[in-house]
């Protein structure tokens, strides 16, 4: 049976718990343990899908299809276990089933409360589906006193109950802030945060503190005595260089050793982190570096292009090259074109994200043309792909009213709305302005290469599985027109409908997906595709 850790957040929001989560993950892996991670999220939205970027950072998509909280995809690349819905859940989405089954009349006139049926909903989530490892961890949102996280905590505490001894531990990540005027480190606001979790009825095992300063023995000690628990287990946690730098750091703090002993099993052997040495190196001490451009509309916010942030220094660490990311306002290049020449010239490569809506469209077709006609290496991902075709239909195959039906009726929808496509469920089918929660292509769908194209020989195979984020795809109406135009339709859904990738071979690389490549790189497996980006942009530096 698995063994249960439950992370619980003090003091403020933003500690990196998910971070620290996903590092314990691998160290635990990394001691041969099987791993699994999940999220609960307190608020009350059923999943991240409809929010705001702005509001929440990327939404992380799942190989089943569910719409994520963006740590999912700290855990996933961390430990290469790929995420499930069933390891995210919102109390949103709690409410939601217990409300469907109060309205069939499940509960057989019980009047339905928190305890025990919200916190029964939470266990049974908690617990399911965790078979096939040894250990699961359960990052809870939100910081522990906010009224939405109640629920989850007291979940946990019940858990912990049934679980019984030593099949879990409770982890707090708090801050020790540093008060500069006094010089000191400040330990109160962590003895409060854990008087506020035990009066809740869960007492912590480890204390994760983390301090911009290195805490001093005496205030470890005082926090082991004020806290209820042993010195070694109140491990510092300072800030690191990079977050691969964190595996590392945590595990020379003690705290994997410190879980496993919190559980009582045996010290077992030294993991082998042989991997994160090597990655750790590679960023360390990079050959060169390149920059490359992101063309995009939330660039005031790094979390909502994450796991794009990520998989770009992934590219990097295939290559032993430090990459510089510039995040560019597409609506910078919308009515002064001046601004163009002198942005995107001194870039290696340019990629244009996944996007919704129209803000933002031009400027990222301009910064498409400049790519194409310039021959710097460019990437399209999804809305960047769907761009793309529409530059080259006003550009070069003469169709000037080129657009998408995403930005409202149009006589050229070279981008219109998917009304139907085979998924594992069977036939999906959409219609003009249906609900917007949960109902875009989602998830991995396979896709077949030309065998002869870019994208295949990058690949090394032409069968992929990729994940999809989208309402709208190329229209293949359009097909021979853009073909004509130099664009080819170089990867398509199994049974021929879909685009999935096109590419210029008449450029040194000109390639744009319908999919979200980003959300499958890991530091130690960079995805091909960002690889051979980045080496493009790397050959491309020589040039300029
Ligand atoms: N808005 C576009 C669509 O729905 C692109 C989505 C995306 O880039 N993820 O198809």
């Amino acid at each position: 049976m698995a063994r249960f850790i439950f992370i619980t957040g003090g003091v403020v929001s933003s500690l990196g718990k998910g971070l620290m989560a996903a590092a314990l993950g691998a160290l635990l892996q990394a001691r041969g343990y099987r791993v699994r991670i999940r999220k609960f999220d307190p608020y009350l939205n059923v999943d991240p899908g409809t929010m705001s970027p702005y509001q929440h950072g990327e939404v992380y998509v799942t190989d089943d299809g569910a719409e994520t909280d963006l740590d999912l995809g700290h855990y996933e690349r961390f430990t290469g276990v790929a995420s499930r819905r069933s390891d995210n859940v919102t109390a949103g989405r709690i409410y939601q089933s217990i409300i469907a089954r109060e309205r069939r009349g499940d509960y057989l006139g019980a009047t339905v409360q928190v305890i025990p049926h919200v916190t029964d909903a939470i266990k049974a989530f908690a617990t399911a589906d965790t078979d096939d490892v040894d250990f699961v961890l359960c990052e809870i949102g939100g910081t522990v006193g906010d009224i939405e996280s109640l629920p989850f905590i007291e979940a946990v505490r019940q858990l912990r109950n049934d679980l019984g001894r030593g099949m879990s531990v409770s982890i707090h990540v708090t801050l020790v802030p540093y008060i500069a005027a006094a010089g000191e480190l400040k330990t109160k606001p962590t003895q409060h945060s854990v008087r506020e979790l035990a009066s809740l009825g869960v007492q912590p095992d480890v204390l994760v503190c983390r301090c911009e300063h290195p805490l001093p023995e005496s205030e470890r000690r005082k926090i082991a005595l004020f806290c209820n628990v042993p010195k070694e287990a109140v491990i510092p946690a300072l800030d690191a260089p990079s977050i691969y730098a964190v595996p590392l750091q945590y595990h020379a703090e003690g705290l994997d050793a410190q879980v496993i002993h919190a559980f009582g099993l045996p010290p077992g052997r030294e993991p082998d982190l042989a991997r994160w040495v090597d990655i750790v190196d590679r960023l360390k001490s990079p050959e060169g570096s390149v920059t490359v451009g992101v063309v995009g509309k939330y660039v005031g916010l790094p979390d909502a292009y994450k796991s794009l942030n990520e998989a770009l220094i992934h590219g990097g660490i295939a290559n032993r090259v430090r990459v510089d990311i510039r995040w560019i306002d597409a609506e910078l290049f919308e009515g002064d074109a001046s601004e163009i020449v002198p942005r995107l010239e001194p870039l290696h490569a340019i990629l244009v994200p996944g996007a919704f809506g129209e803000r933002g469209a031009e400027g990222k077709i301009a910064a498409i043309r400049f790519a194409r006609e310039r021959r710097v290496p460019y990437l399209g991902i999804c809305f960047g792909m769907q761009m793309a075709c529409v530059e080259t239909a006003r550009n070069l195959a003469g169709i000037p009213a080129a657009s998408s039906t995403e930005f409202g009726p149009t006589s050229e929808p070279v981008v219109g709305m998917i009304h139907e496509w085979m998924s594992a469920e069977g036939l999906q089918q959409r219609e003009e302005g249906g609900d917007l929660g949960g109902t875009m292509r989602l998830g991995a769908y396979p896709a077949v290469l030309a065998g002869n194209s870019h994208a295949a020989a990058i690949y090394g195979t032409t069968e992929i599985s990729e994940r999809h984020r989208h309402r709208y795809e190329v229209n293949t109406a359009y097909r021979e027109r853009l073909e004509a135009a130099g664009l080819a339709f170089t990867g398509m859904s199994p049974d021929g409908r879909l685009p999935e990738i096109v590419e210029r071979p008449d450029h040194p690389w000109f390639i744009g997906v319908q999919f979200h490549p980003e959300l499958k790189s890991k530091p130690f497996a960079p995805h091909p595709l960002f690889a051979s980006f980045i080496a493009a942009a790397i050959r491309q530096s020589r040039l300029v």
